[in-house]
């Protein structure tokens, strides 16, 4: 079944997404603040709006792929008016648990369905047709929406009712945010014991010490030939990106009286290497910090 779909924020992520919806036959609306991504959308055959209002007017799906939660519920209180009753709303963007219920109330109260569906698998998985779909959902919405992340993602996981999919996502970046110090820590300390990476890589990868931040994305060069550590930590999954997550993490412990101590500690190392030479290098070169020369 096709779909008109409004899109609504077509960037580093969102740009990609809404290609793979034109490829797999949906006839998609968008619309982004800045023109340029606009026109690159345009290119991959997305029909460029003049306002967000526009972009929905006629859609039945709109999907939303935006910086934070409260660029979502700005474009929500134009959006919801502005789309038909019984509009599916899918917002795809990583944002806090209580702004993604609010939205959700938003969306129900104005007559529409909702859901919540953040991602995993970078700016590779959007353009590549290979993501990981978290959702919060009730279950007719959950399998409405369903054929159309198929179009762009690999996996589509039903987590509980709206907001689940980002508690899923914050949940699940705070063990690789936790994990990839811990990596790192192991690293450095071998290091100073005068262990070789490719020793301790052979023995922790097939040993309890396994895990995705030290097999799929080693935070040192050489192991994993593939990983961003072998590139100066080019092209991955952005340090400040990590930093949100975690923030976002932080904050719902915070709501929820937990004390996530390594939680914590992982948000404000993040933060601090982002916000110095960091924001763009991939996560795992907070390997750099861990260093006593820092490098
Ligand atoms: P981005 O900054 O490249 O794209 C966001 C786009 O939203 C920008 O083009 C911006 O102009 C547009 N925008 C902002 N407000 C708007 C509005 N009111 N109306 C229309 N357009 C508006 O960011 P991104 O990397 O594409 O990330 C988007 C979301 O996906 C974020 O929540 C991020 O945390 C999440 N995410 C990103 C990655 C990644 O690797 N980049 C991975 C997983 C999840």
């Amino acid at each position: 079944m096709t779909h008109t779909i409004g899109f609504i924020g077509l960037g580093n992520m969102g740009g990609p997404m809404a290609a793979n919806l034109v490829k797999a036959g949906h006839r998609v609306v968008g619309y982004d603040l800045v023109p340029e991504a606009l026109r690159q959308a345009e290119e991959a055959g997305v029909r460029a709006a003049e306002s967000a209002a526009e972009a929905v007017r006629e859609a039945d799906v709109v999907i939303s792929m935006l910086p934070a939660g409260r660029h979502v519920l700005a474009a929500y209180a134009d959006l919801l008016p502005a789309a038909r009753p019984g509009t599916l709303f899918v917002d795809c963007s990583t944002i806090d648990v209580a702004d993604a219920r609010a939205a959700h109330d938003l969306a129900v109260s104005a007559g529409h369905h909702s859901v919540d569906a953040p991602v995993s698998g970078g700016v590779v998985g959007a353009t590549a047709a290979s993501l990981t779909f978290m959702v919060g959902a009730a279950e007719p919405d959950f399998e409405a929406v369903r054929p159309v992340l198929e179009a762009m993602g690999r996996k589509v996981v039903h987590c509980g009712p709206a907001g689940a999919g980002q508690a899923a996502k914050i949940c699940n970046n705070m063990i690789l945010g936790i994990s990839m110090i811990a990596v790192s820590e192991a690293f450095v300390l071998g290091e100073s014991l005068g262990l070789s990476h490719q020793a301790l890589y052979d023995v922790a990868s097939t040993a309890s010490g396994q895990c995705w931040a030290l097999t799929s994305n080693c935070p040192v060069p050489g192991p994993v030939p593939t990983s961003p550590a072998n590139r100066d930590y080019a092209a991955g999954f952005a340090a400040a990106l990590m930093a949100k997550d975690l923030g976002l993490a932080v904050g719902a412990a915070e709501a929820a009286g937990l004390p996530t101590e390594l939680g914590r500690r992982a948000a404000r190392l993040y933060a601090d290497f982002a916000a110095a030479d960091g924001t763009g290098l991939d996560f795992s070169a907070i390997i750099t910090t861990l260093r006593k020369d820092g490098k």
